[in-house]
């Protein structure tokens, strides 16, 4: 066990530090097992992150129990001064963050990474901001008692996230959990672990030790230990459906409170009013092509209406040629890599069911790089599918990857019923002019973040989560703080 301080010049500096470490109270504590992290635009081996057993990973509870009656205590607004600091770290180093992210997610540096890092940072800077917004009430129960409630942390909270925007996810988490008091046991994901191990020890050092802990490992074994610890107290997730199904099973046994942000297969309606260039761009920035589709709130079902289809597809098509597939580290790159050979073999498998069906149409855009550093079978053109039937299972589920379907309508009911078709809820966006349209299909629409006339990522400040499958819970925002990370205790004194 040895404490460094993150003098880092390059990424490969950051592989070497963190090889086969966990980072607990402070310390870079190693584990008996690693695994390889795989660079994906290339194949060539990163470096060996943690692969915990369960011991290890109790470890990192236990040293987050200990810490969390003294971090409670910390005035509130003093815990989110230091977070703030903490926040402020990150920002300072944003290109270092953001090259190692490029380089363990294959997504693009320009595009998507250095966006990630300054995005991660401005959460938890914002959470640093409402320590003292933690407020109970007084309640009106009688004249002679003194009636309050008070908002107490839970205790231990785990965090697991993706690797699909690890940054952010992980900021959305342990921003809120620490400013209200929990310590945190933050799981990073397998596939990328290296930029939130970076994140996570800058802002180490301006919090007391145990705080924030970080354990990577596989699901299976270091994720289940995790939400299977009697001190973790509460468990936010980000990932896929069936591993939150299973954690929420977990939590229910355990009585525990789980937080779940799942998959999406969120419509976008373009009605005949629409501004068909704002559509178009909005198509292009909601679907997430620069990040190769790899995004839980794609816009990756797109009903436009037929008086608009053609020419939205022309208008499309455009657009999607001119994205540069390549290199994540080049600058000139707008679109990267898949995460992994699984992950392109479940795209290939959706859009081979599309080919396979009467009447659907399969486009694909762009060139593929033919650098022959780079590894030609994790790249995927960005690709549109059309015509396909309603119930298709291109239509109806998550692909998680650059493969977007577009479909058309002419009846307003009619499309409103196939938006809210699938299992999910995560975010939907309808294009119009008419406020009446806006007003009674944001009503309508079974979908935890709805927009109009625009496909924004996650705000800080504004309340994000699925309904249905897509999960529950809230993130970003003043009430997922409040509501997510806090316990409310009723006070009646009596001194009569
Ligand atoms: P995943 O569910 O396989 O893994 C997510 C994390 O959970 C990883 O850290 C993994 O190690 C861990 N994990 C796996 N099995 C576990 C278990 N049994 N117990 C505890 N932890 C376990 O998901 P992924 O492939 O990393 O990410 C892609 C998925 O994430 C997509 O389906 C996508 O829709 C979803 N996602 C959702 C959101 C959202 O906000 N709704 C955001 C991003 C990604």
């Amino acid at each position: 066990m040895t404490h460094h301080s993150a003098n880092f010049i390059t990424p490969e500096d950051v592989f070497t530090a963190y090889k086969g470490v966990n980072l607990i109270a402070g310390q870079r504590v190693a584990t008996q097992a690693v695994l390889d992290v795989i660079n994906p635009a290339t194949g060539a081996t990163l470096g060996q992150a943690a692969a915990s057993n369960a011991a290890e990973t109790d470890a990192a509870v236990t040293a987050a129990r200990k810490a969390q009656i003294a971090w409670a205590q910390v005035p509130a607004r003093d815990r989110g001064k230091q977070v703030a600091a903490a926040a402020r770290a990150v920002a300072d180093q944003a290109e270092l963050i953001a090259q190692v992210l490029a380089r363990e997610t294959g997504k693009a540096i320009r595009t998507e990474c250095r966006g990630e890092v300054a995005v991660a940072a401005d959460i938890v800077e914002f959470y640093g901001g409402l320590g003292s917004e933690l407020k109970g009430q007084t309640v009106p129960y009688n004249p002679r008692m003194l009636t309050m409630t008070t908002r107490e942390p839970l205790g231990v909270v785990a965090a697991i996230v993706p690797w699909n925007v690890p940054l952010v996810l992980f900021a959305l988490k342990v921003g809120p959990a620490l400013v209200a008091g929990n310590t945190v046991v933050v799981k990073s994901s397998e596939e990328a672990p290296f930029a939130t191990y970076l994140m996570a020890e800058l802002m180490m050092k301006h919090l007391p030790q145990g705080v924030l802990n970080v354990v990577n490992g596989t699901g299976a074994v270091c994720g289940d230990a995790l939400t299977r610890n009697a001190d973790v107290s509460k468990i936010t997730f980000t990932g896929s459906e069936a591993v939150g199904e299973t954690i929420n099973t977990i939590g229910a046994g355990r009585i525990i409170p789980v937080s779940l942000e799942l998959g999406g297969k969120s419509p976008m309606i373009i009605c005949e009013d629409a501004d068909l260039d704002k559509a178009v761009a909005g198509a292009i920035s909601g679907m997430r092509f620069t990040r190769q589709g790899q995004s839980c709130t794609a816009a990756s079902r797109i009903y436009v209406h037929d008086s608009l289809k053609a020419a939205f597809m022309d208008k499309l098509a455009a657009a999607l040629n001119d994205l540069k597939i390549g290199d994540p580290l080049d600058e000139a790159t707008d679109v990267g890599t898949i995460i992994n050979a699984r992950q392109v073999a479940t795209i290939n498998r959706y859009v081979a069911m599309a080919e396979a069906t009467e009447g659907a149409q399969v486009l694909r855009f762009g060139s593929l790089p033919d650098d022959a550093a780079l590894s030609p079978e994790l790249y995927v053109q960005p690709t549109i599918l059309t015509d396909l039937p309603d119930d298709h299972p291109c239509v109806m589920e998550e692909i998680f990857g650059p493969v977007a379907v577009v479909q058309g309508w002419s009846d307003y009911e009619g499309v409103l019923a196939l938006a809210n078709s699938t299992h999910y809820g995560l975010a939907a966006s309808v294009w119009t002019r008419s406020l009446s349209v806006a007003l009674d299909s944001t009503a309508r629409l079974n979908a935890g973040y709805v927009q109009v006339n625009q496909n924004l990522t996650i705000q800080p400040n504004v309340s994000y989560g699925g309904f249905g499958r897509s999960g529950q819970g809230k993130e970003a925002s003043l009430e997922a703080m409040v509501e997510h990370f806090t316990r409310s205790k009723t006070i009646v004194m009596n001194f009569d």
